[in-house]
């Protein structure tokens, strides 16, 4: 599977693109952006001195700023590619300045509390459209950031009832520009949905590469030396960034919580067969997430090869 980025737009989607946070995916839009002409002019814009410098080092926009009212001026389109914990400020020092019209989305991996955060702020001439690309990988900053992120994989829209139309297909178009499949729901499904797809595989790889590192009965070095048993796997999403996952969790509670309970259910009745020594069950149950898997190959959200890196050559343009 190689993930291009198509050819350059006959007419940009947006006169002026200010984004606010230059790390991973903020890093991410701009490049894809850029390469597609999806915008005419990116500012960027971030709280962190270095991160400015390697975006104006990496070319990656036509500005760069620490002034996030000075960034969203002029702009048409302003994308939060913070941490989630971070919206509420960022929204306090922009509305003031957005232009009449300005049209206000975000990437961040929870809906509903970015909505709670952000709405009551906003003037009312500006729109807000929240958006969720489902992509991403392990490493932070400016310099992990590339292109062909966003091809292929689901970005989902989370637009509040009663938003304005046309800046709603105008998101969607940004993000079918960087190569992405859009889909619509509400708030509250998003924040469900991903509790189990991706909130809940992070809390529990966090977890299990925790507990092992505190066994005593079994050496850090022989964690290490014995990993690719299936221990490897889990600690590549473990690497998370801290901030940002601690942002979800506080952000998205009440569903991961909820799906916790379902997961605690389902780990005691494993436990329960692997006491009772319940072959067919296990069997059964294993048999039924081999599927899922195969599923996810099928869909094109992963490659059937088994060392698949997110960031691989050919992904890479
Ligand atoms: P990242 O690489 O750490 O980048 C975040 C950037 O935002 C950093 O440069 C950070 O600066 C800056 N920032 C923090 N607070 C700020 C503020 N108040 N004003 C301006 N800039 C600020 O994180 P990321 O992985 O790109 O994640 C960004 C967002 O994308 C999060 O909301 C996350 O939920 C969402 N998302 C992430 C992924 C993923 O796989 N990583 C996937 C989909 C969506 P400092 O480093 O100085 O704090």
């Amino acid at each position: 599977m190689i993930d291009r980025l198509g050819a350059p737009l006959e007419e940009p989607i947006f006169g002026e693109l200010a984004i606010i946070g230059t790390g991973l995916i903020g890093s991410s839009v701009a490049r894809a952006v850029r390469r597609r002409t999806a915008a005419a002019r990116i500012i960027l814009a971030d709280c962190s001195v270095e991160t400015l410098v390697r975006a104006r080092a990496l070319a990656l926009g036509d500005e760069t700023t620490s002034d996030l009212a000075h960034a969203v001026r002029n702009a048409d389109c302003v994308i939060l590619c913070a941490p989630v914990g971070a919206n509420e400020a960022i929204g306090r020092t922009i509305a003031p300045a957005l232009k009449s019209g300005a049209i206000v989305s975000d990437v961040g991996s929870v809906k509903g509390a970015v909505i709670s955060a952000l709405e009551p702020l906003l003037p009312t001439h500006a729109h807000l459209v929240p958006a969720h690309p489902v992509a991403g990988t392990e490493q932070s900053g400016p310099d992990a950031g590339f292109a062909a992120l966003f091809v292929n994989r689901w970005c989902i829209l989370t637009p509040p009832s009663g938003s304005n139309p046309d800046a709603v297909h105008k998101v969607r178009a940004l993000w079918e520009a960087l190569g992405s499949h859009v889909e619509v729901m509400s708030a509250a499904h998003h924040d469900l949905v991903l509790a189990i797809t991706s909130h809940v595989p992070h809390l529990i790889a966090y977890n299990i590469v925790g507990t092992a590192a505190d066994l005593e009965e079994v050496t850090r070095s022989e964690v290490i030396k014995f990993s690719a048993g299936g221990f490897r796997d889990f600690t590549r999403i473990a690497a998370s960034d801290p901030t940002m996952w601690r942002d979800v969790f506080l952000n998205n509670k009440s569903a991961v919580l909820e799906m916790l309970g379902r997961f605690n259910e389902d780990l005691t009745a494993v436990e329960r067969m692997i006491r009772h020594e319940d072959g067919d069950g296990l069997f059964s149950l294993f048999s039924r997430t081999r599927a899922i898997r195969l599923g996810i190959v099928a869909h094109g959200q992963e490659l059937a090869a088994p060392d698949f890196g997110r960031r691989s050559a050919e992904s890479e343009e």
